[in-house]
């Protein structure tokens, strides 16, 4: 068989002990990879109700059947784990290089259990892996970290993901960095600093061949002409994802804690500002895109900072949320963010979050040690940021996340945390998008925008059909085929964005990976379709099992309740109820948004069935 090494790495920090399993039969033959291995092992290795924070929690390391070939832009890793912010089901996805040195090392998988007692880092080379010393490597941030390690083992090439003092310091929404890539969502690097686990670095020399070569070279060579002639193959290496007009013109740019849907002088931050800014262009490994701009800024108080974007989202965690268009900000925002090893959308919206209680009095200079928390002055931010990644001053109460940090502060700042299911909100307003809402509140990680993209509203992407972006009618069976599909091409971890913008189709994919493994029913759309539905599922199943349901799906208040008050989305709420009523049924689930029974039985998934009477919460 072609594509896989056919081994994963099982770490137990605890017992210190390591050894190998191979991939069974079953497992590829259901899930085929990626997203689908996370999943199942995540599912049959945790037992519901275990604490995220403690040894018993695990963390997965994948890297797709595709990965460590010339097949274009799958070259990205994911991590599962359960996350401490949601306390339920969490992926995080990472680019860079470090999936397909993963093959090269010889692994498709590494499973990290257990918890050391002493700072550890995991060396995987070649086919071998060992735990070695870290505590040098302990307070570092992320850049140190991968050079110190380089230096140690004395290869410039290792690739290697690693935390930063956020993710030492239990900051709830830490995330694991590879050189400027990082698994940002849902505190997997949180987890990592848990287990007392730096770093883990790759290197290998092992080659990933594809089962039917002919067959796959001409499969890549279509992949090639398709990406080629997409219309965004031109814009992403020009503006990268930077581009948050997408959004302010349709009113659904998140402004002032989701007050507003549209920045005033967003012009400020437009794509076209950061290429002006650009220094060159990265791109993960085996990906022809190229859409990482490395930005810097030459005068002003931020010159001299840096980062490798930001991209969308990042930017709008920095200037939306503090109704700030500074792009410099966002710049050195984004760059911190990476050395301290934070996410930047829980991040930003911590802040934003906070900015919001200072102006309605429910915090105050005493709180935040006199910082003055008042919209459009970024002077605060780089050192909230500073304070949230070490846990220091009024820091320490924002790397609990926002409703945790509510929570706490009581006074009725619950109403302004804006969060699904615990994890901070992407910078999309659901009410002016109603099918990327619907993904939103439903996406099994919490509000996770790539779980299923609706790029038939937010970039007119007319597959399989046309839509009016505010009509709720007809968006459950759309959201689910947004989510069945992503779920689908992300057994073989494939960018984002080629899936959002359409270029990668199953029959594609299903050509390349059927090549690439040697498996015939992968080439196969309706089976294609089957897995990702399965995969979807079995990740609700891992909520429904830790008690998740429908009063877990749900936006905050503002969102269903407040209307947008201006631009072309004016008067738009998010239909809640009609929304999810809707999307259940397309999904086969009941009015709980638990699956039935028979939608476990289609599914293959029979074997959960008993689980959906377990409630832990
Ligand atoms: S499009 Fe960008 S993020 Fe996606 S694989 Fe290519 S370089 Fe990486």
């Amino acid at each position: 068989m072609g594509g896989y090494k056919n081994r994963i790495l099982r770490v137990n920090l605890t017992e210190r002990t390591l050894s190998e399993e191979p991939l069974s039969k079953d497992l590829i033959q259901d899930y085929i990879g990626g997203v689908g291995f996370g999943v199942k092992l995540l599912y049959d290795g945790l037992k519901p109700g275990i604490d995220p924070m403690g040894k018993e929690n695990q963390l997965i390391f994948v890297a797709g059947p595709l990965a460590g070939t010339n097949a274009q832009a799958f070259g990205r890793w994911k991590v599962f784990f359960k996350s401490p912010l949601t306390g339920g089901y969490c992926k995080s996805s990472g680019g860079g290089h470090f999936a397909a040195e993963l093959k090269f090392a010889g692994f498709d998988v590494i499973i990290i259990e257990g918890a050391a007692d002493s700072p550890v880092y995991l060396w995987a080379h070649d086919g071998r892996y060992e735990l070695r010393d870290a505590t040098y490597l302990w307070g570092l941030d992320c850049d140190d970290t991968h050079t110190l390690i380089r230096e140690e083992l004395k290869d410039s090439r290792i690739r290697i993901a690693c935390i930063g003092p956020a993710g030492e310091r239990g900051v709830k929404y830490a995330g694991i960095f590879s050189d400027r890539r990082v698994a940002a969502r849902g505190g997997g690097g949180t987890v990592m600093g848990a287990k007392n686990l730096k770093a883990i670095a790759v290197r290998g020399n092992e080659r990933v061949d594809a089962a039917d070569q002919e067959t796959f070279r001409a499969a890549v060579r279509e992949q090639v002409q398709v990406y080629k002639s997409h219309p965004t193959f031109a814009f992403f290496p020009e503006q990268g994802t930077q581009a948050p007009e997408f959004q302010n013109l349709l009113d659904s740019f998140p402004t002032r804690n989701f007050r507003e849907g549209f920045l005033p002088q967003w012009e400020k931050i437009d794509g076209s500002e950061f290429t002006k800014l650009r220094v060159r262009n990265t791109a993960c490994s085996s990906c022809m895109i190229h859409c990482g701009n490395i930005t810097k800024i030459g005068t002003g108080r931020y010159s001299g900072a840096w980062s490798e974007g930001p991209e969308y989202e990042s930017i709008w965690a920095f200037t939306g949320t503090i109704a700030l268009p500074d792009i410099g900000l966002t710049i050195a925002a984004d760059k911190l963010c990476d050395d301290l090893g934070l996410d930047t959308l829980s991040t930003g919206g911590s802040i934003g979050f906070a900015y919001e209680l200072y102006e309605r009095g429910i915090i105050t200079k005493q709180d935040t040690g006199g910082l003055e928390l008042t919209y459009g002055n970024g002077e605060p931010v780089l050192g909230l940021i500073r304070q949230i990644a070490y846990r220091e001053g009024f820091g320490d109460l924002l790397a609990e996340g926002v409703r945790e940090a509510a929570r706490r502060i009581g006074k009725g700042a619950e109403q302004y945390a804006m969060h699904v299911k615990g994890l901070e909100l992407a910078g999309y307003d659901p009410r002016a998008a109603k099918a990327h809402g619907l993904n939103m509140i439903t996406a099994n990680n919490g509000p996770d925008h790539s779980s299923g993209y609706a790029s038939q509203e937010i970039f007119g992407v007319p597959i399989p059909r046309e839509v009016d972006r505010f009509a709720v009618d007809g968006k459950g069976d759309l959201t689910k085929f947004n989510q069945d599909i992503t779920a689908m091409l992300m057994t073989g971890i494939a960018c984002g964005f080629t899936i959002s913008n359409g270029e990668l189709t199953p029959e594609l994919y299903g050509k390349l990976v059927s090549a690439v493994t040697g498996v015939r029913d992968f080439a196969d759309p309706a089976y294609l379709w089957q897995v990702g539905e399965r995969i979807f599922n079995l990740e609700r199943m891992f909520n429904v099992r830790e008690g998740f349901g429908r009063k877990d799906d749900a936006f905050p208040a503002r969102l269903t309740n407040e209307p947008l008050p201006a631009g072309s989305a004016a008067g738009q709420v998010f239909e809640e109820e009609i929304l999810l009523a809707d999307y259940y049924q397309a999904r086969g689930w009941d009015s709980d948004g638990r699956p039935l029974p028979e939608t476990l039985n289609r599914l293959g998934l029979s074997s959960v069935v008993a689980d959906l009477s377990l409630q832990k919460r």
